[in-house]
């Protein structure tokens, strides 16, 4: 029965959560809808079939119901269960932390297809190992920062807005370069080859980054300016890559 309360939409699994004896507690970030909650009836039971459709990371095809207070799962189609991001400790962490950062910067029904889009696509490269995963991941935080309203201005000078080639300081109170004249303060020091780095990889389709080759000092700078935008812009700070940092210490 398809009525008015009823949507059809492309999703992603965030996070998932049991609730009371069978069922579950589904978060979607979907295509359509923006981040959603939805509650999934038996999906404990082992002949549910809903079992493979609400593991998390899975992308699909999903038919919900809008209910009083959540939503309610009726049907799915997988279209990549995206099961493979868990075999690998890498993998399945920075899948992780894209979910968690989807989870922390999205509010709930708030549409952004653009990054739903840049979602999915990150997951699918994820998946293949064609590209530098630390890559992948800082050119997916640039575009969550873009389309979330952080964008950085690179450009141009973001204090005295003037035309610049490059810089060598990231303003982190006015979100940008700065040129030679304007002052140099609440900030960070960057090489200019990180600041043009941070340009192509915020304006670049994520597909396309493979065209980038950068050495282990400059990938630490711009993790640094994006953990930090990250880290003061959303209500929480993310957690997931606490563990990788710790191994590689
Ligand atoms: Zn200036």
């Amino acid at each position: 029965m398809i009525n008015l309360s009823t949507f059809e939409t492309k999703a992603v699994i965030i996070k998932t959560q049991d609730f009371k004896e069978n069922d579950k507690l589904v978060w979607f970030y979907t295509e359509k809808l923006g981040k959603i909650t939805a509650v999934v009836r038996g999906a404990k039971r082992s002949k549910s079939k809903f079992l493979a459709l609400t593991l998390p990371l899975c992308y699909g095809d999903y038919m919900v119901y809008k209910g009083k207070n959540l939503y309610t799962l009726q049907e799915g189609k997988i279209i990549n269960s995206f099961q493979g991001l868990l075999d690998n400790l890498y993998k399945l962490t920075y899948s992780s932390y894209l979910c968690e950062l989807i989870d922390i910067a999205c509010a709930d029904n708030e549409v952004n297809i653009e990054l739903f889009r840049n979602l999915v696509t990150t997951l699918y490269l994820l998946n293949t190992d064609a590209l530098d995963y630390e890559l992948l991941i800082r050119s997916f935080e640039l575009k969550l920062l873009k389309t979330t309203g952080y964008s950085l201005i690179l450009d141009d000078c973001s204090i005295c807005r003037k035309k610049i080639s490059t810089s060598n300081y990231i303003s982190l109170s006015y979100y940008g370069g700065v040129c030679d004249e304007c002052p140099k303060e609440h900030g960070l020091f960057i090489s200019k080859g990180a600041y043009n780095a941070l340009r192509f990889l915020m304006n670049m389709d994520v597909d396309k980054i493979y065209r980038l080759n950068l050495n282990n000092e400059i990938k630490e700078e711009i993790e640094r300016v994006t953990t930090f935008l990250i880290s003061n812009n959303y209500a929480k700070k993310p957690k997931s890559l606490d563990m990788l940092k710790f191994i590689k210490e």
